[in-house]
């Protein structure tokens, strides 16, 4: 579908991008969205540019970005296209982008120009802030089936506990799910790729929006089982 999309150059923006193998079409859709001949064609000058890595109306960065430097690609992205076609942002694995980071970018997903093509790559929808989610589409790749063999068998079990509220189980993994606030945030991130990819089964549907918060706050130096606990229970809680 995405592919229809880009041959008709009806170019989604902003458009958040998810799943594996998105890094292949964020070059797709650079190349289908500043390509002279309007097709990707890879011979135009256009084309070559991107090849090179090098074309003024392209900036291309990923979430680990620092903030001065997203300042200064927000300013230059801003200008008026050197080609008089489009000008395009793209961010791959945005989920790595801190709160801060995000926020950052709010000002100009609010008033998009016509002429913008702004897409982020994302290995989970809520991974991004819902302020960020409700200005743009939302493009899910279909899954990898391969993926739940690359979790963990911990994180597996974790998975299906939380799917069936399985409390007492799920006790016995957090202490070392927990134990760190890194190891802790990696695995809510790859538990919550699998519940967007398995479409939210069960007790998921009220857990991932919460898990999505918890990774922020695991951002800002909170104890991670705090974090868990207060997730948890409001997931009870909250979503009645
Ligand atoms: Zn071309």
């Amino acid at each position: 579908m995405l592919e229809k999309l880009l041959v008709e150059k009806r170019i989604p923006s902003p458009l958040i991008l998810e799943g594996e193998g998105r890094a292949d079409w964020l070059t797709k859709i650079s190349f289908y969205s500043l390509c002279q001949e309007k097709r990707s064609c890879g011979e135009c000058r256009a084309c070559k540019q991107i090849k090179k890595g090098f074309h003024p109306d392209l900036f291309a960065v990923d979430g680990n970005i620092k903030m001065e430097e997203l300042r200064e690609i927000l300013y230059k992205f801003r200008q008026k296209p050197f080609d008089g076609g489009l000008r395009v942002l793209t961010i791959n694995d945005f989920q790595e982008a801190s709160t801060a980071i995000q926020n950052a970018l709010l000002k100009t997903l609010e008033e998009p120009l016509s002429y913008w093509v702004i897409v982020l790559g994302t290995n989970s929808r809520f991974a991004v802030l819902s302020t960020i989610r409700s200005r743009c589409l939302l493009y899910s790749l279909p899954p990898n089936e391969k993926l739940a063999t690359d979790l963990s068998t911990e994180e597996n079990e974790i998975f299906e506990q939380i799917s069936s509220q399985d409390e007492i189980s799920l006790q016995k993994h957090l202490e070392t799910f927990l134990k760190d606030r890194s190891k802790a945030k990696r695995g809510f991130q790859n538990l919550l790729l699998l519940a967007s990819q398995k479409n939210y089964p069960g007790h998921w549907s009220k857990v991932a929006p919460l898990m999505e918060i918890a990774v922020s706050e695991l951002d800002r130096n909170l104890n991670s089982r705090l974090v868990w606990d207060r997730l948890w229970a409001k997931s009870f809680t909250e979503v009645a």
